[in-house]
């Protein structure tokens, strides 16, 4: 089963409103087994949506179109529909009685413009709409089924939901079955990952295997088809367990696309306390793992220390220190965290510090080092890494989410918990 959709609207065209409505029918139609072979955006233009219509409906069994169903003249989504069908627009007198009930409800005239939305192609097969005035319709263009849904994204999901759903199920049932599964990774480049993969990303793999990155964050996706639920469920529990086992040192969840949530989860559960010094990152870590409900119970303090004579006077690094080797270095990052740790009495401390540019790199430390400090029980260590991104919010996104993994990474062993 193929589908098209297609988003009509100038607001859309002109790059005012973003089109949200597509995103949310593929996704929610992948979940039943329809897979969309394109999403179309087009301003209100009866002619380009009629032969975008016939367009689709030599590729795809159904098309979804939403947007267009209003009462003004930039609402074309019914004569388009006819003119790709081949026919025209009758009054459906039923339609029209639900539209002047709907107006009496309101207490309000019922406006000469609103008559427009009772016309559909002939033919069509009407779509009840409970949360607006806008009926939809379903009709046929050569062998696609359309429907045709109003463009406000709540009564597109209400309809989507008890129109569309239903008819698309009835229509195609004993086609192929999907089963999916997800997981975040992190410490692991895009391109590593796929060489890593093999021949699990080919294209015509069954499980199929697919990833995106963003703040350094890996999300892969494995989708098995086969004749039924139970053979697509059984296909992908055997790769899925064969994905865990080779990215086991990676995958830091299958729910949370988060590092923090990964982090905060295990933190809270085990009452391990933390606290942050940061210094390229601003605060950025502790503003990430605040978003995590509940970890006020072990989230002690964070520390913004920009300058040298913060993270001496707030966590005693020792100016010698800084002089020595320099605010970006594995011994300033090590006491950062010491003195992180010491001063708030948290078991645990991370501290980040780093050149994030644009301006301030050298050849022997660039824009984009950061080195880590870790304080897990007293015991100090460090890590350097070096983002091979330019740009500075990138850098400091990086920086803050290999800053929670590091810490998620090096907790301390579970029968040492309790502290
Ligand atoms: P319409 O049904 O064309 O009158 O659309 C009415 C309103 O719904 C628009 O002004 C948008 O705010 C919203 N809307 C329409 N299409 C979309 C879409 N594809 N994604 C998100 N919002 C939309
Ligand atoms: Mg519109």
């Amino acid at each position: 089963m193929r589908l098209g959709i297609v988003a009509t609207g100038d607001e859309l065209a002109t790059g005012s409103c973003v089109d949200t409505n597509s995103a949310a029918i593929a996704a929610r139609l992948l979940e039943l087994g329809f897979e969309t072979e394109r999403i179309v955006v087009l301003g209100d233009d009866e002619e380009a949506l009629a032969a975008t219509l016939v367009d689709l409906s030599a590729r795809c069994d159904a098309i979804v179109v939403t947007g267009g169903l209003g009462p003004t003249l930039d609402d074309v989504t019914r004569s388009a529909a006819a003119r790709a069908a081949g026919t025209d627009l009758v009054l459906s007198e039923a339609a029209l009685a639900e539209l002047r009930e709907w107006w009496g409800r309101s207490r309000r005239p019922f406006p000469a413009s609103n008559e427009r939305q009772a016309w559909f192609p002939r033919g069509a097969e009407i779509l009840r709409n409970p949360l607006g005035t806008a009926p939809g319709f379903q009709c046929r263009v050569g062998r696609a089924l359309v429907f045709a849904l109003p463009g406000p994204p709540r009564e597109m999901h209400g309809m989507l939901e008890s129109e569309v759903v239903p008819r698309l199920r009835a229509a195609w049932t004993g086609g192929e079955s999907l089963s999916r599964a997800g997981f975040y990774l992190f410490g692991l480049s895009e391109s590593a990952f796929a060489d890593q993969s093999g021949a699990w990303m080919d294209r015509a793999a069954n499980p199929l295997l697919g990833v995106t990155a963003k703040g350094g964050v890996l999300t892969a996706r494995i989708v098995a088809r086969a004749a039924d639920q139970r053979g697509a469920a059984a296909l992908l529990a055997g790769r899925a367990q064969e994905f865990r086992e080779r990215f086991a040192e990676w995958i830091f969840s299958e729910t949370d696309a988060d590092p923090a949530f990964a982090l905060g989860r295990k933190l809270i559960e085990r009452k391990l306390k933390l606290a942050i010094a940061e210094s390229c990152t601003g605060g950025l870590v502790a503003e990430k793992l605040t978003r995590v409900p509940g970890i006020s119970a072990v989230f002690e303090r964070g520390y913004v220390t920009y300058s040298n004579r913060a993270k001496t006077e707030l966590l005693r690094v020792p100016e010698s220190l800084i002089e020595k080797h320099g605010a970006v270095s594995a011994e300033v990052a090590e006491a950062m965290a010491q003195g992180a740790s010491e001063s708030s009495g948290a078991r645990l401390a991370v501290s980040v510090t780093g050149i994030a540019g644009p301006d301030g790199g050298t050849a022997e430390k660039p824009v984009g080092l950061v080195w880590f400090g870790l304080s897990i029980d007293g015991r100090a260590s460090s890590v350097e890494r070096r983002f091979a991104v330019r740009s500075r919010e990138l850098i400091r996104e990086f920086a803050a989410n290999t800053a929670l993994d590091l810490l998620r990474r090096n907790l301390p062993a579970e029968r040492d918990a309790g502290g």
